[in-house]
């Protein structure tokens, strides 16, 4: 399997190719040359399969020869072990139609831990067959630095540094990294705004001297193999279902896109996926492309879900590159002007074949704390404010169809949010038993300033103590 850039400019690569580099040189992002596809018997012989299984057989068509099917069920059965339940991802009956899939039993409590924890795994596997070892530097407003944290840490060849901004986490994200005192992990959290983080990481990619002798490495949102990771577990949910015999719809709420494009390549694999349902916050620049082709940039606000507070959802270009029919030149050149001028122009014959695939709907804060309150109230569900956009979302969709079951990503544990969740319902959720303690934890973490010398000063020497050098 090769895999080419959305931008066409930089040279094709093999999955671990791939994996290690994260962004394509030409700044576009990675897809696979062709699609795999599985025939109906090949989805029904992994009905009723431990998501392991599931997760290796069909990663095993996005990576080739160089990761077989045998390795890579070693790999997630570690990935998984650590998981508070036995399903791994389990599917909760909500109402009749409507379906809560369960994506945050990893060690984090949100959706990133599956993934993650698969990365996690592979790249200890590539590197330690290519005797190369990484510095994985990341910025976080909250969830993707913990599941990083979680997924490397104790691993030989990988050194994490994850900048936060300071005081800007809330205490449950911020323990969930800091409390995680493994020698190859490093927290700095940076007098800044997260924006500030996220160009001094980008400062330390485009210091090409540094990059090299850090060996610098990205975990982000972008690198295919997350998404590959991504994809098993809607295919365990609609086998779950019924399917390849009887379609489903999927409902995610979202923010980079990365979950939502994970089932259209579910989809796309042959899982009967008949309508992709997305639920947007106020920062809802795809719930209004989708309703007049308007994908124009506006200020980031904050909101209960705080996880989606984004306004460039990096992995649309992906989706963008399939509906301009696998033209890079004009996928490179819509990604210009939508940076220059803060708005893509998508032409109309594109936007309208997205149209016929996936529904926008837009939540508010308010709404948010409704739907809740209405779970708590008529299921004794407990939702967090990410999961319950989804649901409001896939309910605002089910009049339209035709008794096709709707799953919905639910993306964290309601612990994880629990002032929100309080809010809405009166009731505090405690966090599981496995991590009853962690506001008794010790936390370890250097305070720096927003300046890229003292910062790039600080990675350095972190690795050296690690390697010795
Ligand atoms: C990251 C995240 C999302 C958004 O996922 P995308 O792949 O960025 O669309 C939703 N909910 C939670 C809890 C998250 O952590």
């Amino acid at each position: 399997m090769r895999y080419v850039s959305t931008r066409g400019q930089a040279p094709a690569r093999d999955f671990e190719g791939v994996l290690l580099a994260g962004l394509a040189e030409d700044g576009g992002l990675f897809m696979p040359e062709t699609w795999p596809e599985l025939s109906a018997a090949e989805w029904r012989a992994l009905r009723g399969r431990p998501y392991a299984e599931v997760a290796a057989h069909l990663m095993a068509r996005f990576t080739g020869e160089s990761l077989p099917e045998a390795k890579l069920l070693e790999l997630a059965n570690r990935a998984y072990a650590g998981f508070g339940s036995a399903a791994t991802a389990p599917l909760v009956q909500l109402e009749p139609q409507l379906f809560a899939l369960e994506l945050f039993h990893g060690p984090t409590l949100a959706f990133k831990d599956m993934a993650m924890q698969m990365l996690g795994q592979l790249f200890d596997h590539v590197l330690a067959r290519r005797g190369e070892r990484v510095t994985i530097v990341g910025a976080t407003s909250g969830d993707t630095g913990s599941a990083a944290i979680e997924a490397c840490r104790d691993r030989a060849a990988i050194d994490v540094l994850i900048l936060h901004p300071e005081g800007r986490t809330s205490e449950v994200q911020r323990r969930q990294m800091t409390t995680v005192l493994s020698p190859n992990i490093h927290n700095i959290a940076v007098q800044g705004s997260f924006d500030d983080c996220q160009d001094l990481v980008k400062a330390m990619f485009t210091d090409a001297p540094f990059r090299q002798e850090m060996q610098l490495s990205a975990v982000n949102s972008i690198n295919w193999a997350r998404i590959a990771a991504q994809v098993p577990y809607y295919a365990y949910a609609a086998l779950a279902l019924g399917a390849p015999d009887r379609p489903v719809a999927v409902a995610v709420p979202t923010g980079n896109f990365g979950n939502v494009l994970a089932a259209w390549v579910a989809r796309r694999m042959g899982l009967p996926i008949e309508r992709l349902i997305i639920g947007a916050n106020r920062n809802d620049i795809l719930a209004r492309f989708l309703s007049g082709n308007d994908m124009s940039m506006q200020e980031v606000a904050p909101s209960l879900s705080p996880s989606m507070d984004i306004q460039v959802s990096s992995n649309f270009e992906r989706l963008l590159f399939e509906l301009l029919g696998r033209d890079a030149q004009a996928t490179a050149s819509t990604m210009q002007r939508f940076r220059a001028e803060g708005r893509m122009p998508v032409p109309d014959a594109a936007w309208k074949q997205a149209t016929r695939l996936i529904q926008g709907f837009t939540v508010s804060d308010e709404a948010t704390l409704e739907e809740i309150r209405r779970l708590h109230r008529d299921c004794g569900y407990l939702a967090d404010p990410h999961t319950a956009i989804g649901i409001a979302a896939g309910r605002a969709h089910l009049p339209d169809d035709k008794g096709i079951p709707v799953i919905v990503a639910a993306t964290a544990h309601p612990a994880k949010f629990p002032d929100a969740v309080e809010k809405a319902t009166g009731f505090r959720p405690p966090l599981p038993p496995r991590m009853a303690d962690l506001y008794d934890r010790e936390e370890r973490f250097a305070v720096l300033p927003n300046d890229l010398g003292q910062i790039e000063a600080a990675v350095r020497g972190h690795v050296r103590r690690n390697t010795g050098a």
